[in-house]
């Protein structure tokens, strides 16, 4: 198996410049180039008569050149056409800005392309989008796969190299399904999976090629998940038994009854606290479910069996709240809470780990401030990760490395599938609050054209004065620049404060503020002192000011609907009507759906469920999730039913038959040891 992972460099037709080519591709072995699978194919075995092509359709002729020209349009754009001729008629093929065409298109070629159809019978012409010259090599065979290149590599070229080494290497590639399993759920050989995933001999077998090896992947990264996980398995792990009455206590002095769903979940997480097995548990509810408070009773149980628990949040907003409402609920008995993240005093940060170490604090609250490496517990026997889908695995899994094999707890209001979750996560266990807290009224959600926006700051300022309301008006998203968030943000505010909102008390808040500064605004608004509350993206997760009723999003159309989920999530958490403002015109079909379908419900699973659809499974958690932007075969939302057969399949496969893949799965999925930041 070693020579897969030779460099390909050292293989016949490519020397060091082209290696350099493939390498810009993600390409360095054998191994990545048998995973280097064709984004598309061209089937030149069912062509288009070009006597029946239509206006608007999309079309694939086989034809002789009888012609070409190359110009440039008025505007500079290079337009090179082709007359294509076959046995029902002609067509002119049109390719723009290729110059380079010139040199390898020529009259008397037989040549195939595909594109869309324009023009008027008798003056048709179409765009190419694809196109092949037929030669020797190629001529016999009816599908080729389309690869994505990149510059001095051609399809050719590519497809050359696949010819070679499919059958000098495939006939030594592991094959780790035995012939049963391969029976019983009617999969081809690995082999034969590779070759017809690249040269596809029909129909079928392409579907055969594509089940196998999108099972290969998701089995890859199951194993890879549990091999992980077999490593940082402990013979034992903590135990938690209670020695003092402290969670008594706290149930006692609840600030509210919980709701029937939360004292199940709480009770499950019990449960696994008392065993010696690990608890690896994901806590899926809605925004405003109440998650928290059940976290809060998972740490009770943790420091009255005489343990420490941390709980890390992804923004510093958050991790100071849930310091605020953990000290209040702790408030009463004998356990210190502190709270460490990045703006920590260094001095009044070093007493913590001093404190963290000797086990005088109980619960520390923070954000990745956690997982620095420095920082050391005395006994951690419970790890709460809030938010999780905000973090990377590696920071989880860092969370989870302190102490002595913690209990681990990850709570999130992005819900997922079961048999996603499972895929996604490995061995863990799935708890669902699917209730909300009694007296919610759901809130209200309209989305407004920008033209209408003046409408929302009316109304705003009419709740404000005859109900005492507060409003939060959270700004545009600009893409990838936080530097731009905030001057967008800076912008409202001044408007908004010097205009309509000239006799209220408007507060700004972003993430370049000092800790000190966030606090007291989050403060003042929390008291109500402040009633408009401008801000960048910082409040999307997790904030709880119950006041407040009223959401406005600005430029909603640049938002993911997971995100306007979460930031409606802030309004609707008392009794009183709440109302949600997606202000916005979207320019793509996409992005008005989205709003369409933020109208309509106010359930975060189904509209889970969309965001997964609309974006893809790798989008959902973006290049955070580590392994799955590796998934080159597999689709997570589509792909279903193989998730299920690798579920199954992982229960029957002895993993320590695998050890040998070790290196073969590290390939896989290498490229993904990313950190999310944050
Ligand atoms: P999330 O699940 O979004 O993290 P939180 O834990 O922030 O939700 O809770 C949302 C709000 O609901 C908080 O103000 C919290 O105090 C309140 N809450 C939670 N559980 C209950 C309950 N059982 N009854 C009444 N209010 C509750
Ligand atoms: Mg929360």
């Amino acid at each position: 198996m070693e020579h897969l992972f030779q460099d390909i460099q050292y293989l016949k037709g490519i020397g060091p410049k082209r290696s350099q080519q493939f390498k810009r591709l993600g390409v360095e072995n054998i191994f990545d180039l048998l995973w280097h699978v064709p984004r598309a194919y061209f089937n030149r075995g069912n062509p288009d008569k070009i006597r029946s092509l239509i206006h608007g359709e999309f079309a694939a002729v086989r034809g002789v050149v009888k012609g070409t020209h190359a110009s440039r349009s008025r505007r500079g754009m290079n337009i090179f056409k082709a007359i294509l001729q076959d046995d029902s008629g002609a067509v002119t093929a049109v390719w723009f800005n290729q110059p380079f065409l010139a040199g390898i298109i020529s009259s008397g070629q037989e040549i195939f392309v595909s594109g869309k159809v324009k023009g008027s019978p008798g003056a048709l012409e179409l765009n190419v989008s694809e196109y092949e010259v037929l030669d020797e090599t190629s001529q016999h065979i009816d599908v080729l796969p389309i690869y994505i290149l990149t510059e001095g590599l051609s399809q050719k070229a590519l497809r050359a190299i696949m010819m070679n080494i499919l059958p000098e290497y495939l006939p030594s590639y592991p094959e780790i399904l035995s012939k049963d399993i391969k029976e019983e759920y009617d999969l081809c050989d690995i082999a034969f999976a590779f070759y017809n995933l690249h040269f596809p001999q029909d129909g079928k077998a392409y579907l055969r090629a594509r089940k196998r090896l999108a099972l290969e992947e998701l089995l890859l990264f199951q194993i890879s998940l549990r091999l992980e996980q077999a490593k940082s398995k402990p013979q034992s792990c903590v135990v938690h038994l209670e020695k003092t009455n402290l969670v008594q206590e706290m149930w006692k002095k609840l600030p509210f009854e919980l709701t029937a769903a939360q004292a199940r979940v709480v009770d499950e997480i019990y449960q696994d606290m008392e065993t010696p097995c690990r608890m690896n548990r994901l806590l899926q509810g809605d925004v405003g479910s109440g998650k928290t408070i059940v976290a809060a009773l998972a740490m009770a149980k943790a420091v009255s069996s005489g343990f420490q628990a941390a709980m890390m949040a992804p923004t510093e907003i958050l991790a100071e709240q849930h310091y605020m409402s953990i000290s209040r609920l702790f408030a009463h008995c004998d356990v210190v809470v502190a709270r460490l993240t990045g703006s920590t005093p260094p001095g009044e940060r070093r007493m913590i780990l001093e404190a963290l170490a000797s086990g005088q604090i109980d619960i520390v609250v923070g954000t990745q401030a956690l997982i620095q490496e420095e920082l050391g517990f005395w006994r951690l026997g419970l790890a709460v990760i809030d938010e999780q889908h905000r973090f990377g695995v590696k920071q989880r899994a860092l969370l989870g490395l302190k102490g002595d094999m913690p209990d681990l707890l990850v709570m999130t209001a992005t819900p997922i599938p079961r048999t996603l979750a499972l895929t996604v996560y490995g061995d863990l266990l799935v708890s669902i609050i699917d209730e909300m807290p009694p007296g919610r009224k759901a809130v209200k959600t309209k989305f407004i054209r920008n033209s209408d926006g003046e409408k929302v700051y009316d109304f705003i300022r009419t709740q404000i004065h005859d109900h005492g309301a507060q409003a939060y008006i959270v700004c545009p998203l600009v893409e990838e620049s936080e530097k731009q968030d905030l001057i967008a943000a800076v912008t409202l505010y001044d408007e908004l404060r010097n205009n309509i909102f000239s006799d209220i008390q408007v507060g700004l808040i972003h993430g370049r503020l000092k800790q000190a500064e966030k606090e007291l605004i989050m403060e003042r608004f929390k008291r109500g002192e402040v009633k408009v509350l401008v801000s960048t993206t910082v409040i999307e997760v997790g904030v709880d000011v119950p006041e407040a009723t009223i959401m406005a999003v600005v430029h909603a159309e640049r938002f993911g609907l997971s995100q306007l989920h979460q930031l409606r999530g802030r309004v609707g958490r008392g009794k009183k009507q709440s109302y949600c403002f997606l202000i916005g015109d979207p320019h793509t079909e996409d992005g008005y759906k989205r709003l369409k379908i933020m109208e309509k419900t106010n359930d975060g699973f189904i509209l889970a469920q969309h965001d997964l659809i609309i974006r893809g499974a790798g989008e959902f958690w973006g290049v955070k999730q580590h392994g799955l932007n590796q998934l080159k075969v597999a689709n997570l939302v589509k792909d279903q039913k193989l998730m299920e057969i690798s579920q199954c399949l992982i229960k029957k496969l002895n993993l320590s038959d695998y050890d040998y893949l070790e290196r073969y799965i590290n390939e896989k999925f290498k490229k993904n040891q990313h950190i999310a930041g944050n």
